[in-house]
């Protein structure tokens, strides 16, 4: 795909989803999407290899957190694998820290290198580590929003999650379908509440996704 072509395209995608997104960061994306695919020749990072659907479901589907982030400072992006969607919303988000983990090194290898030459790596770092719940002894920080995509389902996650949230802050779920969740039930297993819950089709697939915003109760 063309720079040309990618870039209308990409606009079509944002716009259908509602999303606002700063000029200035779909050469990033860009480069972004070109450097996943080059990369996952030799590094296993996505089972995806066309680009058109490497911006919708992997681009997009990132940009799509976007309405749900508010005024958050910092991001923590657990099980990141190739910094999705840690690396979408950082280069969409000039004011937000993001530390995106992952306990696979060769993946964390292709974090840091793309933060790098995004000219990312003042605001954003990739660590390599397993996330256990116990966040000091971990060297990982809390943060205002704690995502994960595509690494756990709900219940497990908002279990996991909820140490790293810092005061103030709330975990998000990315799931693809809500149908035959309890979330409610599962968020106050988790002593969370679910806040908000953002429904959404990826443009050209259709395919179901949503949002979730979980905040921690106490
Ligand atoms: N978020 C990415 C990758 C999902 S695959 C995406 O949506 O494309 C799940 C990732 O979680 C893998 O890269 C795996 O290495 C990582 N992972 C699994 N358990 C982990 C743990 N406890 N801590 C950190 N990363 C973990």
């Amino acid at each position: 795909v063309d720079n040309g072509s990618w870039s209308a395209l990409a606009h079509e995608g944002a716009k259908s989803l509602g999303l606002s997104v700063p000029d200035g960061a779909w050469t990033g994306l860009k480069w972004f999407s070109d450097e996943l695919l080059r990369w996952n020749r030799r590094v296993n990072l996505t089972a995806i290899t066309e680009p058109r659907e490497v911006l919708e479901k992997h681009v997009l589907d990132s940009l799509a957190v976007l309405p749900v982030l508010g005024e958050a400072r910092s991001l923590l992006d657990l099980g990141a694998g190739a910094g999705l969607p840690g690396i979408p919303l950082a280069l969409a988000r000039q004011e937000l820290q993001v530390t995106l983990v992952d306990a696979v090194a060769k993946k964390v290898g292709f974090l840091k290198h793309a933060l790098a030459q995004l000219g990312l790596a003042g605001r954003a770092r990739g660590v390599h580590a397993r996330a256990e719940g116990a966040p000091m002894k971990e060297g990982l920080p809390v943060a205002e929003v704690v995502v994960s995509r595509a690494f756990m389902d709900v219940g497990a996650w908002l279990q996991l999650a909820r140490p790293y949230v810092a005061p103030g802050g709330c975990v998000l779920a990315m799931v693809s379908r809500t149908e035959g969740l309890d979330v409610e039930a599962l968020a106050a297993q988790a002593g969370c509440v679910l806040a908000e819950t953002r429904a959404f089709e990826l443009p050209w697939s259709r395919a179901p996704r949503a949002v979730l915003r979980f905040v921690p109760n106490g």
